[in-house]
């Protein structure tokens, strides 16, 4: 991932006036009140500031989403590559167009400091770009066959109806990941954004869709409450596919649902991760540190792929730890509008307890703090706790959460044993000075992912981006979410009459 130094932002496109009317759904082309009626406040998690009231969706809301969804699809489904290619080339060009004023939304709605929403502007760009090549990109086979006179042919299409369902954390790229992709190749979506992000998550992705002139009706956004929309979203039977990114609780229950729902659908589940970060004892300190630091502390922890424990060899790892903590002692936190800061605020109130249960727990089971602090509203000052072990809640958990967990290991075998020791297998990282050592122990990890001498915290548009065990299943980007979101059908034709048994 291209982290890249925290610059301003960059200054408002004259040319455009600025997207509003962020006030309710977005339904077959048309921006409306939901019918359920109560307001969703979305307020930015720094300063408190109320940024809409989003009046929310019901079931039949989500019902005519789907309709109009299935509807739509059919012709966009039957138009050339060119056309849905073209579609997503305007996309990405309003998105440079429009690039300070979607930064400027990811600061103020997710509480991203400025570098973070760089980089997920970047993501979204750039799985756009990828995208504009799908269309030109899914292609059948015609299969070498053992039989004269037959011909064995796959033909690829698109799903038809995909539900999104995405988190607040990156929530314009985790929305854009499958919204863009699944677009692309001739599907039409319904999405449900997250409570704390409806406009970055959605409505901000519709309005660009409407500029770049995508089709009325296939993409539609649904904001409303869970027990209204949550369990319908995934038990309708429009459609065949459920892209879900969130924790491993809910993904679960999603995954229930689709699965054993009166009708069967496909999951993509990405989900939790406790990734590990491996120091091996002839790894390049300085390297080690910067990395690992930008890995536990981007966006405030709030990364499914954040550096969760940080596993140190005994031969560097006091030495690691002084570096580590200077580097850290170092690090602004507050207002995510300021340029110097790298730890902003936490997502909400319930995040924030989550966190500072976490640092109690700690502290109670024996691990030793060296940095840390009270929150100033819902910023949390960086935490560092030695002494840890794989037992504690602080290892065992995922920490959504700028606290950073190190653990002492004796020996390559042990730092691979306790690195495997956790339910979730996402992303992972490994410091050496000698990489093919690197690799080889990258094999033997656990995990979807792994970054050799770089930090957990790594995604492109054209890698397998997916984790193992309770992580989730299926995976995203390049040739991978092609797969995921088209489907192959199997067809013979005989040119010349078969010669049966009987
Ligand atoms: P969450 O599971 O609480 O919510 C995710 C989404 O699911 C939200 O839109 C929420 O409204 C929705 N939801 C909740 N209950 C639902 C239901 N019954 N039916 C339908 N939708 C429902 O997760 P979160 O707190 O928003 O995000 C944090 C979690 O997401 C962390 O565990 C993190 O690791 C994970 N995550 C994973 C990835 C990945 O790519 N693997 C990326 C980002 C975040």
């Amino acid at each position: 991932m291209p982290v890249k130094p925290a610059t301003a932002t960059p200054e408002p496109s004259p040319t455009k006036p600025k997207y509003t009317g962020f006030d309710g759904q977005y339904i077959d082309g048309v921006w409306l009140p939901g019918k359920h009626g109560s307001k969703l406040s979305d307020t930015d998690p720094y300063s408190g500031e109320v940024l809409a009231e989003i009046v929310q969706a019901d079931k039949d809301d989500l019902d005519r989403a789907y309709r109009a969804a299935a509807a739509a699809q059919v012709a966009w489904a039957a138009a050339t590559p060119i056309t849905r290619a073209g579609v997503m080339l305007r996309s990405a060009q309003i998105m440079e167009e429009r690039h300070a004023e979607i930064v400027d939304w990811i600061v103020r709605e997710s509480g991203s400091t400025i570098a973070k929403a760089e980089i997920e502007w970047q993501f979204v760009y750039s799985v756009t770009i990828e995208a504009a090549s799908f269309p030109h990109r899914a292609s059948g086979k015609i299969l070498p066959l053992d039989e004269a006179g037959k011909e064995s042919r796959v033909y690829r299409s698109p799903l038809g109806v995909i539900g999104v369902i995405s988190p607040w954390n990156f929530p314009m790229y985790l929305s854009h990941r499958s919204v863009g992709p699944a677009l692309a190749l001739g599907n039409a979506v319904v999405l449900k954004p997250a409570e704390d992000t409806p406009i970055t998550g959605g409505l901000l992705l519709a309005k660009i869709y409407e500029e770049a002139g995508l089709p009325p009706g296939l993409l539609n956004v649904v904001i409303g409450p869970i027990d209204e929309v949550g369990d319908a979203f995934s038990l309708h039977p429009i459609p065949r596919l459920i892209s879900f990114t969130g924790s491993t609780r809910v993904g679960r229950h999603i995954g229930q649902l689709a699965m054993t729902g009166p009708s069967l659908k496909r999951v993509a589940l990405e989900l939790g991760g406790n990734a590990p970060c491996v120091i091996l004892d002839d790894a390049d300190l300085d390297v080690a540190v910067r990395a690992t630091v930008i890995g536990r502390f981007l966006h405030q922890g709030q990364i499914c792929m954040s550096t969760n424990r940080i596993i140190v060899d005994a031969k560097l790892h006091d030495e690691f730890v002084d570096r580590f903590t200077a580097h850290v002692k170092q690090l602004k936190y507050g207002d995510p509008k300021d340029p110097e800061v790298a730890i902003g605020p936490v997502i909400n109130q319930k995040q924030l307890k989550a966190h500072l249960a976490h640092i109690a727990s700690a502290r109670s089971e024996g691990a030793t703090q060296l940095l840390g602090g009270d929150p100033q509203g819902q910023v949390v000052p960086p935490h560092v706790f030695v002494g840890v072990r794989n037992d504690m809640t602080i290892a065992k958990e995922e920490m959504f959460g700028p606290i950073a967990p190190i653990i002492k290991a004796n020996g390559e075998a042990d730092a691979l044993r306790l690195a495997n020791e956790t339910e979730y297998g996402l992303s992972s990282a490994v410091f050496t000075r000698d990489r093919e050592r690197g690799v080889q122990f990258a094999r033997k990890l656990e995990a979807g992912m792994t970054h050799v001498n770089d930090h957990s915290v790594d995604d492109t548009s054209t890698g397998p981006f997916g984790g193992e065990k309770n992580s989730g299943l299926g995976r995203f980007g390049g040739d991978w979410i092609i797969q995921e979101f088209t489907k192959e059908h199997w067809i013979t034709v005989r040119h010349e009459p078969a010669v049966y048994p009987f």
